[in-house]
């Protein structure tokens, strides 16, 4: 049993950092984490080839593009430091016929009408985001109507080339919110857009994929712990949470209803008294952070019950669904070919490869300074594709992840050394991947209540950022800023 001013619930980088700035500015803490460590879904992992080596990967996030700035700081301030990812070199373009081109530069090969088509909606798309504030989607004046038709069909409607629209949905479909482009809204593309800076940035994987981190994304979180250290509770996931009394008068005696907070309390975001109940230990505190990801915000049972509003909403977030495949070869064979392993392909089974060549010391190998002598393919499955992978037997569907990287880089990319998929959709405490979002006339209707305050539960979730949404950077800012509006409040 403990006593805290905050208890914050999720050890992810944005519990971390809420937990980090608050302790920083003197207020007592005691960050609860379900899983055996901390990161959540940043996570340095290793696969071992047949002989026994092991390599490392990283399971989850990894990437820090240049308007990251507020992770880029705080990485610096860790001491730690980043790379670049290996660029030189043609990318892959497959087109829908299956035919392979290679091209250098930002430009598709394709067609020159379907290249002036993506480049006019790509414009069409700049301009609407630019008009957003990523912090207030719901305030764009046609928020109504742009969260009403799906991606798809408002594409659909503005162009015929099927081609053009393959390959400008998946910077947002497949690539960034892992669902179908029919299956969530306009104004959630375009918040993903805005998030980060425009939908132009969205298209260039130069900016979007720049800079890993040496020794991987889990290290900013595993020195924020280390920092904390034994404020942190790992193996400690939070089943319930008693954070407000009822007023007796809202009861309904006549048909055996109890006093509730149906309507909600006033003061919002003012001090009151918290107790989080884990399996390890019980916190007493003022405030509580829920820094998990929204889709788990019903694992834990509130006592009590939330309000209406915040019961509704959190029913109409969901998580996306991607496998990361990681593939490990004796070399980097496709630079010999001149290539800089990247490669796309809108609607297809791994819509997009990358070098992923690992650089200085981690924690399979402790060269610092020196790019790793074995090749890292990384690629991704997503949506509709990482279902149909999920059901076929180990081997055919390493067999088909592979054929379709191939497609890209060539009959070498069938032979690596060592391979694995990461699987967040399969883990307890994330439930798919990278990140949530809102299904058709969510955003619009509720996202004005995502980051409000419920009595003192305060929320923090790259899910639920602004600037760097659904990134380690957008986390870390809301943690930052959730620990500053309670610092205020005390
Ligand atoms: C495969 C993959 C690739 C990605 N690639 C990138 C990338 O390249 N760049 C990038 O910036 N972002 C990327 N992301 C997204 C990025 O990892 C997330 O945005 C970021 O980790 C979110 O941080 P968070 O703290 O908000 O949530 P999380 O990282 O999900 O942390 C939440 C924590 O809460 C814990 N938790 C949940 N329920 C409870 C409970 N009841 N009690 C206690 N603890 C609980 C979880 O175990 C977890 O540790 C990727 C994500 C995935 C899955």
């Amino acid at each position: 049993m403990l006593d805290r001013d905050v208890v914050v619930i999720g050890a992810g980088p944005a519990g971390l950092m809420a937990a980090r700035t608050l302790k920083r500015r003197g207020y007592s803490v005691a960050v609860l984490e379900a899983r055996d460590r901390v990161g959540g879904r940043t996570w340095n992992g290793k696969v071992a080839d047949a002989t026994g080596v092991e390599h490392f990967i990283e399971l989850g996030g990894q990437w820090i593009s240049p308007d990251q700035n507020r992770l880029s700081e705080l990485v610096a301030e860790l001491g730690l430091e980043t790379f670049q990812r290996y660029r030189s070199g043609k990318s892959i373009y497959v087109s829908p016929d299956g035919t392979r081109h290679e091209y250098e530069g930002t430009s598709f090969p394709a067609a020159p009408e379907t290249i002036s088509e993506m480049d006019r909606l790509i414009e069409i798309l700049d301009d609407l985001a630019a008009e957003m504030d990523p912090a207030r989607p719901w305030a764009h004046p046609r928020a109504a109507e742009l969260d009403s038709i799906s991606f798809r069909s408002w594409l659909e409607g503005l162009s015929s080339d099927s081609e053009a629209i393959d390959n400008v949905s998946i910077y947002v479909a497949s690539g960034m919110l892992t669902k179908p482009s029919y299956a969530f809204s306009t104004l959630q593309a375009l918040l993903m857009a805005a998030s980060a800076g425009s939908f132009s940035n969205l298209v260039d994987e130069d900016f979007i994929l720049d800079r890993r981190v040496v020794g991987g994304m889990q290290s900013v979180s595993l020195a924020m712990a280390a920092e904390l250290g034994e404020d942190v509770f790992c193996s400690s996931p939070v089943r319930e949470l008693q954070w407000a009394e009822p007023d007796p008068a809202t009861a309904d005696e006549l048909n055996c209803i109890p006093a509730d907070v149906r309507n909600g309390l006033p003061n919002n975001g003012s001090a009151g008294s918290v107790k989080a109940y884990s399996d390890q230990v019980t916190v007493n505190a003022r405030f509580a952070v829920l820094a998990v990801p929204p889709n788990l915000y019903s694992r834990i049972s509130f006592s009590p019950p939330l309000p209406r509003d915040q019961q509704i909403v959190h029913q109409h977030i969901s998580m996306g669904l991607v496998i990361k495949v990681h593939a490990v070869y004796e070399t980097p064979f496709w630079r010999e070919d001149g290539l800089s392993g990247t490669g796309f392909g809108g609607g297809r089974l791994v819509q997009e490869v990358y070098d992923n060549t690992n650089f200085g010391a981690n924690f399979a190998a402790s060269e610092s300074d020196t790019e790793d002598s074995y090749g890292t393919l990384v690629g991704f499955v997503s949506d509709v594709h990482a279902e149909e992978m999920w059901h076929l037997p180990p081997d055919e569907r390493k067999d088909a992840i592979l054929t379709a990287m191939a497609d890209y880089l060539g009959p070498k990319t069938k032979e690596p050394i060592a391979f694995y998929l990461s699987d967040m959709a399969a883990e307890e405490w994330t439930r798919g991947a990278y990140a949530t979002s809102y299904d058709l006339g969510g955003l619009s209707r509720w996202g004005h209540l995502q980051n409000q305050p419920t009595g003192c539960i305060y929320y923090a979730c790259s899910d639920i950022a602004a600037e760097g949404y659904q990134h380690v950077d957008g986390a870390i800012r809301q943690g930052e800023l959730v620990a500053e509006h309670i610092a205020e409040r005390i």
